[in-house]
């Protein structure tokens, strides 16, 4: 039985079928030290042939979303719940979010980050459990809770966690882009207040 907290989490991610089969292990992409971090999924087809999160259609919307809030590449940083793409963009399985979230862990403490917008259901529920795989399905789902600030303290520092609707659901469901703009303000809110430091 693999006791994931004291396992090398590079090496315990790498170590998956996904990341066996996959074209490159999409680590993450922007600045290191960002006040502001965005979880997504899983890297998609282009993510993997670029080794970038967010390079397709979902990240067209992401980059629409940053420039509403007058963020750059040089204010945030962005990575995956999974670093590697399953095949057919399937839905990572519990056994895949256990072997890869503590080098998305490992992310969130060496970044620090004052502010994290988790993108979709899987972030959203990932981080509303601190982490812990198995209470993921105790959450509730991002139609509750998005736009609704969380504070909450993982990989021992304290966060507000900003739920949004994830970038690809807003091209699939048009109808959700006016929650996707009301969202955006709480967002602009909230890092006007960061910038009062
Ligand atoms: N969707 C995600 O969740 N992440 C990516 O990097 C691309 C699409």
């Amino acid at each position: 039985m693999i006791n994931y907290m004291e396992e090398d989490p590079i090496q315990l991610a790498k170590d998956t079928e996904i990341c066996k089969n996959c074209i490159n292990v999409v680590v993450g992409k922007g600045n290191l030290n960002a006040d502001i971090m965005f979880v997504g999924e899983a890297p998609g087809r282009n993510e993997d042939e670029q080794g970038e999160p967010f390079v397709g259609a979902a990240g067209k919307n992401l980059d629409k979303l940053l420039e509403s809030v007058k963020l750059s590449m040089e204010d945030v940083y962005i990575a995956n719940i999974l670093k590697c793409r399953p095949p057919e963009n399937r839905d990572p399985l519990p056994d895949e979010i256990r072997a890869h979230t503590p080098w998305l862990l490992k992310q969130i403490k060496d970044i620090n980050p004052k502010i994290v917008c988790s993108l979709g259901n899987y972030a959203t529920k990932f981080l509303m459990a601190l982490g812990n795989v198995d209470k993921m399905k105790d959450q509730p789902g991002i139609t509750n809770v998005h736009g609704k600030v969380q504070h909450i303290k993982i990989s021992g520092i304290k966060i507000k966690l900003i739920p949004l609707f994830h970038p690809a659901a807003i091209i699939y469901n048009r109808s959700l882009s006016s929650e996707w703009e009301k969202d955006m303000e709480i967002v602009k809110g909230e890092i006007s207040q960061i910038n009062l430091f």
